[in-house]
């Protein structure tokens, strides 16, 4: 029997000594009143709250697990190279065979930079095509999350003007509004920045058009400007490449993270040759980037991704847990929005502008051991199985019944906060 006793004293005390009680996107603040907030541990798919309750987790640490929690040969990698040494006064050797096996995977890049968060591959990129062009303006999608730092972090708290100074937005997948933020910047151009899809917290996502992948391709090569495709979410969870490779577009430079080594503490910036002699002249450094057991963790998992069928299962299970929930929405009279890419889902109820029903939904899934997020795109990991897939399913099916027999449910309250926030572009 599902129970959160013991996450409810750890929230309590985490009022008087975190504040918010938790900070950023693990916040559970946003989420159903009953989602835990403290887990235990984790193993494959699955992860335990505090509590003892287990989920199948879809959101897999929000990214970074790829091939499981806690996957065997990953750790033993991680933890070899840990008793070795680890962070020391410089890298081990294996950054260089890092270096080499991430240009050799990735088609457009031509060297590589670690670092430890998205965010900082992400700063990394602004910074290198700021220098490589001698120009300041970026041009970036309206909602794309590209980081915590306070040039891209989403609320405006403890931000001033400057630090979002020389940034023009547009609108994704948009050729014109794309041409026209463009236009807007002139002679300043800097660099494109790209999500490799449109994957935005509460709003449906969308794959990447190729027509407006060509243009931004074609933009830059006219200005001179870089173009950055920041693959830190989607990164090899697509492709076993950039993932706009798919379409045939290599950026200039992508920024990557989460899954390159199943969730050890790992983050990099890749680069095609023109970039180089930018990136050699930025100041860029942190005391724990050149750590090696992170870097030997994100060697075995590219052997992974080089050697096992990961991408295929991963779709396939993908494919199986959305046909099957529309199959279940349909049978109990409700019409799901399942959209991005079946291995990265998003899930809502269509005809729930409130979001009333997602979360009464979601809340139901998650006190029967599934893990489901109501507005955030989730994750398929390679260590699920058609038999989680199949108790997913069995799982929705009563969470259904119930959204069916609360009849009419208000709006989600605590998400009014979200129009009030000091926000976002
Ligand atoms: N870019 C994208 C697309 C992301 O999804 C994230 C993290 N969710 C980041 C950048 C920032 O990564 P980090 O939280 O590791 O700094």
């Amino acid at each position: 029997m599902w129970s959160n006793s013991v996450d409810k004293n750890l929230r309590e005390r985490a009022e008087a000594v975190i504040p918010g009680g938790m900070y950023g996107h693990q916040s559970v603040r946003l989420l159903p009143d009953d989602y835990p907030q403290f887990f235990d541990r984790a193993s494959g798919a699955y992860l335990w709250d505090v509590d003892g309750n287990r989920y199948i987790d879809f959101m897999c640490g929000y990214g970074p697990n790829l091939f499981g929690y806690g996957q065997p040969d990953i750790d033993a990698a991680y933890i070899d190279r840990m008793k070795q040494g680890d962070t020391m006064t410089g890298p081990a050797g294996l950054m260089v065979d890092l270096a080499e096996q991430m240009t050799a995977l990735v088609t457009h890049a031509d060297w590589a930079m670690f670092c430890k968060n998205g965010t900082d591959a992400t700063t990394m990129a602004m910074m290198i095509a700021r220098n490589h062009t001698r120009r300041k303006t970026i041009v970036l999608a309206k909602g794309a999350y590209h980081g915590a730092a306070p040039w891209c972090t989403p609320l405006r708290n403890g931000v001033v003007p400057s630090d979002r100074a020389h940034q023009i937005f547009y609108d994704y997948n948009s050729v014109e509004s794309l041409e026209a933020a463009v236009r807007e910047a002139g002679d300043d151009l800097a660099a494109i920045f790209a999500s490799p899809i449109k994957h935005d917290t509460f709003v449906d996502q969308e794959d990447v058009d190729p027509a407006y992948a060509r243009r931004a391709r074609e933009l830059c090569d006219e200005t001179g400007a870089l173009l950055i495709v920041d693959d830190v979410r989607a990164g090899l969870r697509l492709a076993r490449d950039c993932s706009w490779a798919r379409v045939g577009i290599e950026p200039d430079l992508s920024s990557w993270g989460k899954s390159i080594a199943n969730g050890h503490p790992i983050s990099a910036l890749l680069g095609a040759e023109k970039a180089r002699a930018a990136a050699a002249t930025i100041y860029a450094t942190g005391s724990y980037w050149f750590s090696a057991a992170p870097m030997a963790a994100s060697l075995a998992t590219l052997k992974m991704v080089r050697e096992t069928d990961y991408l295929e299962h991963t779709q396939v299970l993908g494919e199986r847990l959305r046909s099957g929930l529309n199959e279940a929405a349909t049978r109990h009279g409700f019409a799901l929005r399942q959209t991005g890419p079946a291995v990265m889902p998003l899930i809502m109820f269509d005809d729930d502008p409130g979001l009333g029903k997602g979360y009464l939904w979601n809340d139901a899934l998650m006190k029967r051991g599934v893990y489901f997020h109501p507005w955030h795109n989730m994750f398929i990991c390679a260590a699920m199985t058609e038999k989680d897939i199949d108790d997913t399913l069995q799982a929705s099916d009563e969470a259904f019944k119930i959204v069916r027999d609360a009849g009419s449910i208000p709006p989600v309250e605590k998400l009014a906060v979200l129009s009030k926030l000091p926000n976002a572009d």
